[in-house]
């Protein structure tokens, strides 16, 4: 067995024990692998191990990675920050864009998605925590955003992404995620399309999957521990440490 293969079977047990532990139906939570920074055959070990879900930050690449796995069964998730020159390519080529927080991207992306392919799949990305120097759109500003977004053809508004700030506070984590929830459940009851509550990584995925995430963003702990400012990736003109 591979060792990918090895930590996506915990990462899965991990989730489900969570799930049950929160007392909620197995399989509520969905699996993204965050493959920024490791080369396309770790993800061919980790989709052969059954993983379809795969979360990428930098589209440059991303696309790398796309023309080599073309021969595999993937669904792609745009994660990371999006610049106006590069919404073209997004919208060709992949299904989910989950870090949508300015409406001229979203107008972009809708104009630019191919007509073969279905709409795109997006999430607002909500910064939680209000700090000023992150991306996302703030709670206060996030109900007309999402009527926005949600009057947009071509796109389906499927729900929230939130990054919390980094903190070791479990007590900090959960407000965070329990913000994110309650805004998540308003706006599911004003729109329908409205599925998915993107929330927990490596580090916080239990906490997130007890506060109702419905998919955790998963890179450390299937990948390993990724090494910063691989010079390499450096170009990449939207690389950011
Ligand atoms: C890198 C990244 C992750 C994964 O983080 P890990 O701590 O490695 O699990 C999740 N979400 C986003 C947006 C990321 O950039």
């Amino acid at each position: 067995m591979t060792d990918i293969k090895k930590r996506l079977i915990s990462t899965k047990n991990t989730i489900h024990l969570a799930e049950d532990a929160a007392q909620r139906p197995p399989y509520s939570v969905s699996l993204l692998a965050v493959s920024k920074t490791w080369p396309a055959e770790a993800l061919r070990h980790a989709n052969q191990a059954g993983q379809r879900f795969f979360g990428e930050n930098y589209l440059q690449e991303a696309l790398k990675k796309m023309s080599a796995l073309a021969d595999l069964d993937i669904e792609w998730h745009f994660i990371g920050p999006i610049q106006s020159n590069k919404t073209k390519e997004i919208a060709s080529h992949f299904e989910w864009v989950q870090s949508l927080d300015r409406a001229k991207i979203a107008q972009r992306l809708a104009k630019q998605r191919p007509e073969n392919l279905p709409d795109l799949n997006v999430c607002i990305q909500v910064n939680i925590d209000n700090e000023s120097s992150k991306s996302g759109i703030t709670p206060v500003e996030l109900f007309s955003f999402a009527h926005e977004i949600s009057q947009i053809d071509r796109l389906v508004l499927r729900g929230l992404m939130i990054i919390p700030t980094k903190t070791a506070d479990e007590a900090q984590q959960r407000i965070a995620f329990k913000k994110a929830r309650d805004l998540f459940e308003q706006l599911a009851k004003r729109y329908p399309t409205i599925d998915t509550l993107s929330m927990g990584m490596s580090a916080d995925m239990i906490l997130a999957i007890e506060e109702g995430s419905t998919m955790v963003r998963i890179g450390t702990a299937l990948f390993g521990q990724r090494k910063p400012n691989i010079p390499k990736l450096l170009e990449d003109a939207d690389f950011r440490a």
